[in-house]
């Protein structure tokens, strides 16, 4: 009890909300100038993001019905801009992750955090390269202005980056780099940057003429920060998505609602992604573990006292 005590009344945890105050109003601005709606998250759900990574269940029985806790709002993102009035959309969506317990010490990972999670209808992977660009360099422009002070308490010394990011191929850096190229990567660059082309769920679009490239991408916070964001174009074709459920065992019962809409054809052609909020603001404020920008940290395999 006493820890959580002195975790909330630590004197860095004020500076540390002021610049997250700052970087989600130059967020929420950047979406309202850009025409992208913001929708409430849901956080009960029979279909949720399958997650490509080892985690426990988190789901109740409620009258009868399984209902997931929310693991990303990625099926529900989709669905959303089944509106045709609706053609840019986000979510300030809270998820729950029942991490391995062995990610305690990663620095990066909580079991409950919050993405900003964007999609929109008909664009490319491109078009969303230069949204985000451009959202990311509003981020740092406003902390930059609003935050000086909270910045220096901190010891954080933070450049606006060049624009636009750097992309590049995840062959290549794994060339470069090796296996853990993104981390190497990130530790190396001095800019957040841009990673082509991972081997993720099936919803990310294949390529259907090479098979194995994946119209997907990272973004990367520098200085050994590591991943910021995930996204990609999405799969829209009722037998690609059967495809790719097949190849990785999912349980298909799982999206019955999800592969109803695919199978009338009606899958949105979208791009997107997912920011993590926890993660920009350990960057930003130069935090060494993730528990730092929270209130009441939610660190894997720990026992939370509130
Ligand atoms: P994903 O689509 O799984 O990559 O999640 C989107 C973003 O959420 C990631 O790029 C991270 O910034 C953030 N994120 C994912 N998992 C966690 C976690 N366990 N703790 C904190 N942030 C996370
Ligand atoms: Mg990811």
């Amino acid at each position: 009890m006493q820890e959580a005590i002195s975790h909330i009344r630590s004197e860095k945890r004020k500076y540390i909300l002021r610049v997250q105050s700052a970087a989600l109003k130059s967020i929420h601005d950047y979406m309202y100038e850009n025409g992208v709606v913001q929708a409430m998250p849901i956080i009960l759900s029979p279909e949720t993001d399958p997650l490509n990574h080892p985690h426990f269940d988190a789901s109740v029985e409620y009258y009868g019905q399984k209902l997931h806790i929310t693991k990303s709002m990625i099926l529900h993102k989709q669905l959303s801009l089944l509106n045709d009035g609706v053609d840019k959309i986000y979510f300030m969506s809270p998820n729950v992750r029942l991490e391995d317990g062995k990610l305690r010490e990663s620095g990066r990972h909580l079991f409950e955090f919050t993405q900003v999670d964007i999609e929109f209808k008909e664009k490319t992977k491109e078009d969303f390269i230069k949204f985000t660009d451009g959202m990311i360099a509003e981020v740092y422009r406003r902390v930059l202005k609003d935050c000086p002070d909270d910045l220096a308490a901190l010891d954080r010394k933070l450049a606006a980056p060049k624009l636009p990011l750097k992309v590049y191929e995840s062959a290549d850096l794994q060339r470069q780099y090796g296996e853990h190229f993104e981390k190497v990567a990130s530790e190396a660059a001095k800019d957040p940057f841009w990673i082509l082309n991972y081997k993720r769920e099936f919803y990310d679009r294949e390529d259907k003429k090479t098979r194995g490239y994946y119209h997907n991408y990272d973004v990367v916070w520098p200085q050994g920060y590591g991943e910021a964001l995930s996204g990609g174009e999405r799969e829209w074709e009722h037998k690609e998505i059967l495809r790719k459920m097949n190849e990785r065992n999912t349980d298909m019962k799982a999206f019955e609602t999800y592969l109803g809409v695919s199978e009338q054809g009606l899958i949105p052609r979208t791009v997107g992604g997912g920011l993590g909020i926890e993660r920009m603001v350990r960057f930003l404020t130069g935090q060494k573990h993730i528990k730092d920008v929270t209130l009441f940290p939610r660190v894997p395999g720990e026992r939370i006292a509130f």
